[in-house]
């Protein structure tokens, strides 16, 4: 893995880094790297496309970074078919060779590490600690789904009491529709896929909106890769018409979904409204993400984890903590520590490698988050503002802000941004603590800041969470190691980067012979 070869590091907000002489070169290899870039549907015997759209930089509008087409109706038609028409052939090539693809497209992707990196900073406005780790995962996922489909594509003997011959084998479902969102635009998209390849399925992609340079790049590398064309296949486009298009298509035997939790809805809707149908639906939402700090937290490392919690990749991580639960006792000295520290975040030019917090992703974004932070203005208590550097005119920033709270029924949805709420509690108020953040309905990620094991246990078997992080942030899963995903209004499971996932991606088969 890309990790085990680099002596990591930590920036100012606890971000694992590559070693300086890795970064100083990746920093010039960045820089080289300004495209612009064009992308559009890779459907084989497509003839034509949809609009195009101009694609700028969120950290400046003036800066072109490519163009690309959507696909049409008759694209998506095209892609549909040679999809279903692909499959049996994919499904018959053995699980080993199709995880050998994948682990190759690893290895190209971890050669072009500093290309979607800069990919990353320009159409996503991530900054290079966020890119660095955008591709690691990446490259871990297609590793981790290929090394999946050699442990689970055996045929299992099962014998047994029949006096027969028993076994149970996996193979792909038939076609599926990998959708995607922008704020990991390589990472999760490429995750989706590869696991639906390594299962046997044929993949119809779509990536969000605002991403869709980097999909095109990544599929491209795929089909570099050995991926045959018409078993991955790319169809850029909004949500609204492509999206659901292909979602309520009776030929797509199940879809693959990360993003907000409307569109999750909409999506499982749309597939059940199918006739003679009965899709699958993997679909990894937001959440309302709360981190519990009690008296025998040590400050100074909560406000380094809140910190890095709610303002990496500013805020725009479906695991960043909103709302930070704190104990009265230390409330006000964590308040001063907080405010003092948010001072001295920088942001600004995500291509910078001194930037802590770059741009959200676009205008819509930025208004949403204005008007929350006008609301809050009028219902909460400010608490601290980061200022903004003075290269952020032309870009969609958002200073990153912290309010106390009454409580968490002042927050009604998740704003996605560099936005932190605080909340205290008394001593007898732990239980309903737990309770207001399970009453929310999500069920992402939490955070315990806390020295009492007792009380560690007691709120990780309470919480009704997916991803539970002690003493430390509560950002940035390990594939493989950390399995990633909600319950409840938070997604489906099975989580991302666990041993559960792929086999959602399956049919079983169970062969008897009468011996
Ligand atoms: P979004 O739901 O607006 O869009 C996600 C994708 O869905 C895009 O590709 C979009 O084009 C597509 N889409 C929109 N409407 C559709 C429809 N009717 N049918 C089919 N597809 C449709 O989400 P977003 O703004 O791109 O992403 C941010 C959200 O994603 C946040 O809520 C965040 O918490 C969540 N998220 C969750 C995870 C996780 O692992 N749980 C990870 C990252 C992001």
């Amino acid at each position: 893995l890309y990790r085990s070869q680099s002596q990591d590091r930590s920036n100012s907000m606890g971000v694992n880094l590559a070693n300086d002489a890795q970064l100083a070169t990746l920093a010039e290899q960045i820089q080289a790297a300004t495209g612009p870039w064009t992308a559009g549907p890779l459907v084989p015997g497509a003839t034509g496309g949809g609009d195009t759209t101009e694609v700028t930089s969120p950290a400046d509008r003036r800066v072109r970074v490519g163009q690309w087409q959507a696909a049409d109706a008759a694209t998506v038609e095209q892609a549909l078919r040679n999809a279903t028409d692909a499959h049996a052939e994919w499904n018959a090539v053995p699980a080993a060779s199709r995880a050998a693809i994948l682990e190759h497209a690893a290895d190209l992707m971890e050669a072009r590490t500093a290309e979607f990196i800069a990919m990353c900073t320009r159409e996503a406005g991530k900054t290079i600690p966020d890119g660095v780790a955008e591709v690691r995962e990446a490259v871990d996922f297609l590793r981790y789904y290929a090394a999946e489909a050699r442990r689970l594509f055996v045929v299992e003997a099962l014998p047994g009491p029949t006096g027969e011959s028993n076994s149970l084998q996996l193979s792909g479902r038939g076609v599926f529709v990998c959708i995607s969102p922008w704020n990991f635009p390589l990472a999760i998209f490429a995750g989706q896929i590869a696991a639906a390849l390594a299962a046997g399925n044929t993949v119809i992609a779509k990536a969000a909106e605002q991403t869709t340079l980097i999909g095109h790049v990544a599929v491209k590398l795929l089909h570099e890769a050995g991926i045959p064309k018409d078993v991955l296949q790319y169809v850029p486009g909004d949500g609204a018409t492509v999206g659901a298009a292909l979602t309520s298509d009776p030929r797509v035997a199940g879809v693959v979904f990360t993003g907000s939790n409307a569109t999750a809805l909409a999506i499982n809707r749309a597939l059940a409204a199918r006739d003679g149908a009965i899709g699958t639906l993997i679909a990894e939402t937001g959440g309302q993400n709360a981190l519990i700090a009690d008296s025998s937290a040590l400050p100074e490392q909560l406000v380094k984890d809140a910190l890095a919690s709610a303002f990496t990749s500013a805020g725009q991580r479906c695991s960043a903590a909103r709302v930070l639960f704190v104990q009265d006792d230390i409330a006000d000295k964590v308040i001063g520590m907080l405010a003092g520290a948010m001072q001295e975040l920088t942001v600004g030019d995500p291509a910078l490698l001194s930037t802590d917090v770059g741009p959200v992703i676009d205008a819509d974004a930025l208004r949403m988050l204005d008007a929350h932070a006008e609301r809050m203005a009028r219902e909460a208590r400010l608490i601290a503002t980061t200022p903004l550097g003075p290269e952020t005119a032309h870009g969609t920033f958002f200073a990153p802000r912290a309010w106390e709270l009454q409580s968490l029924s002042q927050l009604q949805r998740e704003n996605f941004g560099p936005a932190l709420h605080l909340v205290r509690w008394k001593a007898d108020q732990l239980d309903a603590v737990i309770e207001a953040i399970n009453n929310t309905g999500y069920g992402l990620t939490l955070g315990i800041h806390s020295r009492i094991d007792e009380t560690v246990e007691k709120i990780a078997a309470r919480a009704r969470v997916g991803n539970v992080y002690v003493n430390r942030n509560q950002i940035g899963a390990v594939v493989g190691v950390q399995p990633f995903g909600g319950q409840r209004l938070s997604g489906t499971g099975p989580k991302a980067g666990g041993s559960h996932y792929l086999p959602r991606f399956t049919t079983e088969k169970t062969v008897t012979i009468n011996t």
